[in-house]
């Protein structure tokens, strides 16, 4: 009863981590940059844009890389990179470094400089670097997008001759940053949206969106001092699973974005609950790759499950490469210009500064990030 649909994204990196915007504002700092021929081509950018801008376009990376003092990537940089970089150089990017011990490891061992954006502390000076935001907003669009497109059906109301279309009815769990996006996207596209998060000073956000929170008593939640949500009792995780269970099935699409930051994302729906959805309803899960929301999601796959279209596509914001690329290069560009020494052209590294000491993971030969070296025990 199970099949998979062919995949509609692939799984090459479509986002660079500069614009020609952003390496001409770097460029004017005293900042040389070097980028690798074709870099920008997916997102939609030429290398010749570059070097209208002052940029140098390369072909030999490993060359290149040999003398930079920074390498600036979206994803982690392979092994062979990282091993002919010059000692004290910094890596940034998306290092996934909970998951990513060994290369977290390696890169303190060479002696490099990790910058981590998954680390950069959500605070309102750090918010214009805040990689994990600028991309989740993304993916709160896509997913929305991506389930409406899977939709034997319609989003809004429509009343017309030859009868009325009733608005989809759409459910969206967990409303961070992308579950936001997704509630104000499926709004502007017309449809009913309802909303749950274990975070209860979410239910304001929701509404003002103009989605209806659902709310379920479980007792006492609460979040971290970060303002992430804190794991659930397992007596808790059962309530929230059963009190969800009528709103689902009700549901067109339901759309799962519940993360625990540095840990395995909750399962929210279960196959049972997945089989009381109307076939041709969609479910999209954001935590389909980090180990998934919903049993039956598929990481990196568009699977059906008694008849519902489970999407567990990932790398949302790829699909709109372009705005994600943009976004992506503002947050380096910010994360660059708030620490850039004019007089020595160099990446100032004060570890004293809040934001450097949560995102910088590795110095000196060592790992710094006290969250991380505990996780690693
Ligand atoms: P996230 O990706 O870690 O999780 C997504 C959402 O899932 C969160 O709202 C979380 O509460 C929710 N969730 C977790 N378990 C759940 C469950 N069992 N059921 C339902 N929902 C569940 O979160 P995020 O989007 O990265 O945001 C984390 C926090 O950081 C939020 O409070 C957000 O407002 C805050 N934030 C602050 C800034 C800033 O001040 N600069 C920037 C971005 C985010």
């Amino acid at each position: 009863n199970e099949s998979k649909i062919p995949m509609p994204l692939s799984n090459v990196e479509k986002r660079c981590a500069v614009t020609p915007s952003s390496v001409q504002r770097l460029v004017k700092k005293g900042a040389e940059l070097h980028i690798e021929s074709g870099a920008g081509l997916l997102s939609g950018y030429a290398d010749k844009e570059y070097v209208d801008v002052g940029g140098i376009i390369i072909d030999d990376v490993n060359s290149a890389l040999s003398t930079a003092d920074m390498l600036v990537s979206v994803n982690k940089p392979a092994g062979s990179q990282l091993s002919v970089m010059k000692k004290g150089a910094i890596v940034v990017g998306h290092l996934d470094p909970f998951f990513e011990q060994p290369l977290v490891e390696s890169i303190a061992n060479k002696g490099l400089t990790a910058i981590s954006v998954e680390m950069i502390p959500r605070s309102s000076r750090a918010q214009k670097m805040d990689a994990l935001s600028s991309q989740a907003s993304l993916a709160g669009y896509v997913m929305v997008m991506q389930a409406a497109n899977y939709l034997p059906s319609i989003l809004p109301m429509m009343m017309t001759p030859s009868g009325t279309i009733k608005p989809a009815k759409v459910f969206i769990i967990g409303a961070g940053v992308a579950g936001l996006q997704a509630i104000a996207t499926a709004k502007r596209l017309g449809a009913n949206v309802l909303a749950y998060d274990t975070r209860p000073v979410v239910a304001e956000q929701v509404e003002s969106l103009g989605g209806k929170f659902l709310k379920i008593d479980i007792g006492e939640t609460g979040q971290t001092k970060d303002g992430y949500a804190k794991e659930l009792t397992d007596e808790q995780k059962a309530k929230q699973q059963d009190a969800q269970r009528d709103a689902i099935a009700d549901s067109d699409i339901v759309i799962t974005t519940a993360q625990l930051f540095g840990r395995k994302p909750p399962v929210l729906i279960s196959k049972d609950t997945l089989a009381l959805m109307k076939p041709g309803s969609v479910v999209v899960d954001m935590a389909a790759q980090s180990g998934g929301n919903v049993e039956g999601s598929v990481a990196g796959e568009v699977a059906k499950v008694n008849g519902v279209t489970v999407i567990g596509t990932g790398n949302w914001s790829q699909a709109v490469a372009r705005a994600a690329t943009d976004m992506y290069a503002n947050n380096i560009y910010n994360l660059v210009d708030e620490f850039y020494n004019t007089e020595s052209n160099t990446f100032g590294l004060n570890l004293e500064d809040d934001i450097l000491k949560g995102c910088v993971i590795a110095h000196d030969g060592a790992i710094t990030n006290e969250m991380l070296t505990n996780a690693y025990k």
